[in-house]
């Protein structure tokens, strides 16, 4: 096998110094001898071309000899846009953008220094991984979300994620399981008890005067977003214009990987402007004892009370004990403290100077929790 190898290299070896030997211009035998002189010679010289690549390609071989294979793999991943990460060229760009996955735990520690901030990006684009835990139970995530890096000083190191309620075109026709181990909801909400699956994300509301519920929750996050970054905190934007293709779990999924809290923006369907309230989780045992559930309630609703002193701070009107209890698919999965928070109804003030007080006290709440 081997000699028949170096019979082979040989030959190969003799041919092409015979075709580099030989111009390319040059009439070959074949060539001259030909009575036409058309296509035999011009077959021939094809011939000696290709023989002339690939001696010169082996050549190439020798000259360039591979360096061996890296020992260790790099671990890509897999999802990632083919971009690469710009990166900063100073301190002072604004309109910065990278692509990044989270760390499964975001951040740490309570206080950073100013030189930390300014390495940041501003933005980063983070693209949905399959692999986190409860990914696979999304039905839509093909969208991206965008990470805010405040440029505060002192930075909180705490990133919050805030979502603006629905906003999923087609989110309606799609299900999700209501709970990772398949089993029935335990209170009505816009899905009824009982049911195990629940639209992806549904339309929302629409308000007494004709605004969908999403343009309303979308401009009332633009406002948190901006406090929130100038009080410190880092902000994960699960959605930014009227089409975020992500469904409550994949929302969920993205605030449990990247972010320290996750709060859901929304208007309740009743039409009395009965104030705002969070939706805790239900004292049901067995919804208490399912995990995520059982691991993370009592953070949900430290989360919960926060905000709602936050709002009482700012004087909004709060709907009775400003906690109504509803078995929510964002809370099934959510593994960081976690609110779905009703800021008013169809009949309440939706106006940019509501909306500013509201995000005030999202902001206090926000304070009050981390402490
Ligand atoms: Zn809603």
């Amino acid at each position: 096998m081997k000699k028949a190898f170096v019979i082979f290299l040989s030959i190969v070896l003799l041919f092409g110094a015979v075709s580099i030997a030989v111009p390319a211009t040059a009439p070959t035998a074949a060539a001259a001898s030909s009575s036409s002189g058309g296509f035999v010679g011009g077959f021939a010289e094809k011939l000696q071309q290709a023989i002339r690549s690939f001696f010169n390609w082996l050549l190439s071989l020798f000259r360039k000899a591979p360096s061996p294979a890296p020992e260790i793999e790099v671990d890509e991943p897999t999802a990632l846009p083919p971009t690469q990460p710009d990166v900063p060229t100073s301190a002072t760009q604004t309109t910065t953008e990278s692509t990044a996955i989270c760390d499964s735990e975001p951040s740490s520690g309570s206080t950073t220094t100013t030189g930390e901030a300014q390495t940041l990006p501003d933005m980063e684009t983070l693209v949905f991984q399959p692999s986190w835990e409860y990914a696979s139970f999304s039905a839509i995530h093909t969208d991206s979300v965008k990470l805010y890096h405040s440029k505060a000083t002192p930075r909180k190191n705490k990133t919050v994620c805030v979502n603006a309620g629905h906003g999923t075109k087609g989110g309606d026709q799609q299900f999700t399981l209501c709970h990772p181990d398949g089993s029935a909801k335990v209170t009505g909400g816009s899905t009824a008890a009982g049911a195990t699956q629940a639209t992806a994300v549904s339309g929302g509301t629409t308000f007494l005067d004709g605004t969908p519920e999403a343009e309303a929750t979308l401009s009332l996050a633009l406002l948190v977003k901006e406090k929130l970054l100038a009080a410190g905190y880092d902000v994960l934007m699960i959605r930014e214009d009227d089409d975020a293709q992500l469904d409550n779990i994949a929302r969920t999924v993205f605030a449990n990987n990247c972010a320290d809290c996750h709060i859901a923006l929304h208007y309740d369907s009743s039409t009395t402007d009965k104030g705002l309230f969070y939706c805790g989780v239900p004292n049901v045992a067995s919804y208490r004892n399912m995990e995520p559930v059982k691991s993370h309630f009592e953070a949900h609703t430290a989360l919960g009370e926060a905000l709602l002193q936050g709002a009482r701070a700012e004087s909004i009107k709060i709907y009775s004990s400003g906690r109504v209890n509803i078995d929510l698919t964002q809370t099934s999965y959510s593994t960081v403290p976690s609110v779905d928070l009703e800021v008013g109804d169809r009949a309440s003030d939706h106006g940019a100077t509501q909306q500013g007080k509201i995000a005030d006290g999202i902001v206090r709440g926000v304070n009050a929790f981390f402490g």
